[in-house]
């Protein structure tokens, strides 16, 4: 018997059953999404319970499918980064109400075949003022860590290369905001939660560069390594705002003065 992803379909050692315990909406939508049509290998056991992907409290069935790796790990990151994107953007609205903040690269669920498709790198969310210009631009990134239980915090050299991409092209402040989301275990079912927000910009951000580490998970990718002392708590950013600091960001990009976010040892 030879097992297949369900997602990539590919075939190897890596193949594990995985199990989400999630309402119908969430399971159509990864299906169809995500899957090229596949239904789970099986469907049953309905509880009352947390949804895996949405984190509603409704009537959710556990749905396995037959996952790779890597499919697993792109599968089990989508509520997390759905979840932060949100929260981060709610955060944003409610406390910054005169800049205009919207989602300009949201999580969405997709088919592996379309995965890193050449499209333009876009920042999480951008923030305009009253006349619909752009005023700054927000990675985010997400970790079970709080940045002071952090010895250093991580970004993979793909992604340093993809904000540097928006960064060179718009030529706008840019600002990392890092999520700390945990996973909260309500037997059988669990969800994800975001607990506290912080914040840097990315010339402090290249200030703090350590080295790069390989990692041994996740396909050998490399990662640049920062002091995470650069991050600030959530609040501050009020005050960055109100004080207009990203117009001095802006002004430093726009004389072409682009920050390395990695340097190659
Ligand atoms: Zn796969
Ligand atoms: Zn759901």
């Amino acid at each position: 018997m030879s097992y297949k992803c369900a997602r990539c379909e590919t075939s190897g050692k890596s193949l594990t059953l995985d199990s989400f315990f999630l309402c119908d909406n969430c399971a159509t939508m990864l299906i169809t999404k995500a899957f090229n049509n596949k239904r789970p290998v099986f469907e049953g056991c309905q509880v009352e319970g947390y949804c895996y992907l949405c984190g509603n409290i409704t009537d959710v069935k556990l749905r396995q499918w037959i996952l790779c790796e890597n499919c697993s790990r792109v599968v089990h990151s989508y509520p997390i980064g759905i979840l932060a994107q949100r929260h981060v953007l709610e955060w944003l609205r409610s406390r910054i109400p005169w800049i205009k903040f919207d989602l300009t690269d949201p999580v969405i669920l997709m088919p592996y075949s379309k995965e890193g498709t050449g499209k333009e790198p876009q920042p999480d969310i951008t923030g305009y003022d009253d006349r619909g210009n752009k005023v700054l631009m927000i990675e985010v990134k997400t970790g079970r860590s709080s940045i002071s239980d952090m010895r250093s915090f991580q970004l993979d050299l793909s992604d340093c290369d993809d904000i540097l991409k928006y960064v060179e092209r718009e030529r706008i402040a840019t600002y990392i905001f890092h999520v700390q989301v945990v996973e909260v275990y309500a037997p059988p079912t669990s969800y994800f939660r975001c607990v506290e927000i912080w914040w840097t910009d990315i010339f402090e951000l290249s200030k703090r560069f350590k080295r790069i580490v390989t990692r041994r998970i996740d396909r050998g990718k490399k990662a640049a390594y920062y002091d995470p002392r650069c991050f600030k708590p959530a609040d501050s950013f009020i005050e960055e705002v109100k004080r207009r600091g990203y117009e001095d960001l802006t002004k430093r990009l726009r004389e072409g003065n682009i920050p390395v976010l990695y340097r190659e040892s």
